[in-house]
């Protein structure tokens, strides 16, 4: 422990759980298990009382490494607007893909734009990952504590996780922590292996609610068989939205599980897939078994 930081006292840790704003300016604190630092005021959900390290600037808990929470912003900093506006519009850009142009300009005003950033303010939370590595499959999977939120493509390197954490979930923490996934990873396995064909694991996947109703499509073909882009289309009662349908299971964010490899082409071609041709060849031969 550095010397800058001391043990949370009684009245600092009421000041914490009662989010008490006149102790702003007396302490931060910053919780070991995250790596973030707050203000007392925050109203972050309280932390164990143990993984709590008090200090007394900014520039302490910066030096012992700890970032600043984007919520209570400890540092004193705002974002500069021009980053702001960055991160709205590809927060937006990546999320509402299925809208139509009208709905797509109106999400651009600020007012939405205001919204949508209290939205990803919301949504920071901790996301626990793993490497994934079975035979020749190696692969970062992700969940939070609500479930399974992501898969990533194979052999492809951890900043393909940290790039989607950023646009998915701006302002979440990453923390690897293999025994975390290792529920997740079971269930994987098994299915590499051929002795599972569902998986029982929650998800914890946001969209919009047109890629929601595309991903429980995909969740509805049957292991071993494939479906057309259209079939899905026609699925979900969007029979003319085959494009967007396209592009909702290319955002599919947890591969193998939600079995967007399932979906090829009307004349049976293969077709794109998110974690490459060659990864869904094995799926498909492999459920085929
Ligand atoms: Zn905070």
């Amino acid at each position: 422990m550095g010397i800058s930081a001391v043990s949370v006292t009684d009245d600092k840790w009421r000041a914490i759980v009662n989010n008490d704003k006149s102790y702003d300016r007396k302490f931060l604190y910053a919780v070991k298990t995250t790596g973030i630092f707050c203000r007392p005021s925050c109203k972050s959900r309280p932390p164990k009382r143990e993984n709590i390290r008090i200090f007394k600037t900014a520039e302490q808990a910066l030096a012992e490494h700890f970032r600043p929470c984007k919520r209570c912003k400890p540092t004193g900093q705002r974002l500069p607007d021009h980053e702001w506006i960055a991160c709205v519009t590809e927060y937006v850009n990546h999320n509402y893909m299925g809208c139509t142009p009208l709905q797509y300009r109106l999400l651009k005003s600020k007012k939405a734009q205001m919204e949508v950033y209290s939205m990803t303010i919301q949504t920071s939370k901790t996301i626990y990952w793993s490497l994934l590595t079975y035979e020749d499959w190696n692969l970062y999977i992700a969940a939070t504590s609500e479930g399974l939120c992501y898969v990533g493509s194979p052999d492809q390197p951890v900043a393909e996780l940290t790039a989607w954490a950023g646009r998915r979930y701006p302002g979440s923490s990453l923390v690897e922590e293999a025994a975390f996934l290792q529920p997740y990873a079971k269930e994987l396995v098994e299915y590499f292996r051929g002795e599972r064909t569902r998986f029982t694991i929650p998800f914890d996947i946001q969209g919009t609610a047109f890629q929601r109703a595309v991903w429980d499509a995909l969740c509805d073909i049957p292991y071993g068989e494939t479906q057309s882009y259209s079939d899905i289309a026609h699925a979900i009662q969007k029979p003319a939205s085959v494009r967007a349908v396209g592009a909702a299971i290319g955002a599919n964010p947890i591969l193998i599980t939600v079995p967007c490899h399932r979906v090829i082409g009307k004349n049976g071609t293969l077709t794109g897939y998110r974690g490459g041709l060659d990864m869904k060849v094995k799926l498909l031969q492999l459920e085929r078994g």
